[in-house]
């Protein structure tokens, strides 16, 4: 098969982890017979120097014409001076916007060979954990009314949380979508206690799950979910939530995992075009120095081609090759922790998976 990929290399190490992750596909590809077309864009710092936005229109135009979009990382202090309006980071909105890109689906799963790096217990781990945090990234307080008012102490700023059912429906649809191809399991978080657009979200989210009678449905305070993450993360299966909770608790649940440079996600809107990306930022204090871990864009890349094309198995050669290079011992610096020798650096790294494949 044959598939366009638009590059988003972006920022900071940006360049260097998708490149790792185009030498992974292109092993892939060559490995099962496929070939993968890749076309570069500019986004972010890189675009702002270049065109003065961050966010060029040939940038979104190459996007839409493409099958799927990989995206490095965007931002570094060059262009912290940058207005709100045009900082490398307002890209990253624009163009899920402009994708319509209504879900983001983040794994956080423990790795075995990584167990010491969390910062968990190990009696409180076990033998590992595997959440799936499906966010909503599209509507809410992010992308609600907001500016400056005169209130009852002077000026004061303002930020609206909005959802319609339709959005609550189309997020949930694919939470339990998701359960049902894992442990059959859907928490959903909210803040029904206090906000009107929680209540809202809770009832829709009870009427939608009697369409699913095989999962196992519940749903949790935010606040009270930001505590289970880390006294008992193996309770949960799949977390569906809203756009600034699901912001702050992938993160969190992304460290307990210990390793940032290993996190993946998906962007993913009502066709089978996505935008797939680490979870990490630029670093910019390691950028050029080939001292980046590439695993969490290579293993974005694996997403691309279970979720966008269709390619299981290939994703699962991808995701068993990191596994046997960690196993193996194999550690960029970052997952080092208190361990001996020498690390790998992002190369070397890049070049034991693509041996494995
Ligand atoms: P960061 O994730 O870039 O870095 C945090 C720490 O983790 C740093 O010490 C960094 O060296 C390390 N790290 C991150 N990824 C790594 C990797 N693959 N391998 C090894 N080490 C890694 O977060 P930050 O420092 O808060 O942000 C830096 C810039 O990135 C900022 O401009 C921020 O706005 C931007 N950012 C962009 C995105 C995105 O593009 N999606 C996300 C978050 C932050």
């Amino acid at each position: 098969m044959e598939f366009n990929i638009a590059l988003l290399k972006g920022d900071g190490i940006g360049p260097e982890i998708v490149e790792s992750t185009v030498r992974v596909l292109e092993k892939t590809a060559e490995k099962f017979g496929h070939k993968f077309n890749f076309t570069p864009y500019l986004i972010g710092g890189c675009a702002i120097d270049a065109t003065g936005i961050p966010l060029p229109q040939e940038t979104i135009d190459g996007c839409l014409a493409s099958d799927s979009v990989l995206l490095g990382a965007v931002g570094g202090p060059k262009w912290d001076d940058q207005p709100g309006n045009n900082r490398p980071e307002k890209a990253l909105l624009g163009i899920r916007s402009a994708l319509g890109l209504f879900t983001n689906l983040r794994p956080a799963q423990l790795y075995p060979a990584l167990r010491s790096a969390s910062p968990l217990k190990d009696e409180i781990v076990g033998d590992g954990f595997d959440i799936m945090i499906v966010r909503e990234l599209t509507g809410g307080i992010y992308f609600g009314d907001r500016g400056y008012r005169e209130g009852k102490y002077g000026q004061e700023a303002y930020d609206t949380e909005a959802y319609s059912v339709t959005e609550i429906e189309r997020i949930g649809k694919v939470a339990f979508e998701t359960a049902m191809k894992r442990n059959k399991k859907v928490c959903s978080i909210d803040k029904a206690n206090v906000l009107e657009s929680s209540r809202l979200w809770r009832k829709t989210m009870h009427e939608l799950s009697e369409q699913y009678p095989e999962v196992e449905y519940s749903d949790m305070f935010v606040d009270n979910a930001a505590m289970q993450l880390v006294r008992d993360p193996k309770q949960f299966d799949v977390i569906v939530t809203s756009n600034m909770f699901g912001d702050i608790l992938s993160d969190e649940a992304s460290q307990i995992t210990g390793s940032i440079g290993m996190l993946a996600s998906a962007s993913l809107g009502a066709g089978t075009r996505g935008m797939y990306e680490p979870i990490h930022g630029s670093a910019p204090d390691i950028a050029g120095q080939n001292k980046a871990n590439p695993i969490a864009t290579i293993l974005s890349g694996a997403m691309m081609l279970r979720y966008s094309f269709g390619l299981s198995d290939e994703a699962d050669a991808i995701e068993n090759a990191v596994n046997k290079v960690l196993d193996a011992g194999h550690r960029t610096a970052d997952l080092m922790g208190t361990a001996n020798g020498t690390p790998l650096t992002c190369t070397e790294m890049t070049e034991k998976i693509i041996e494995v494949l």
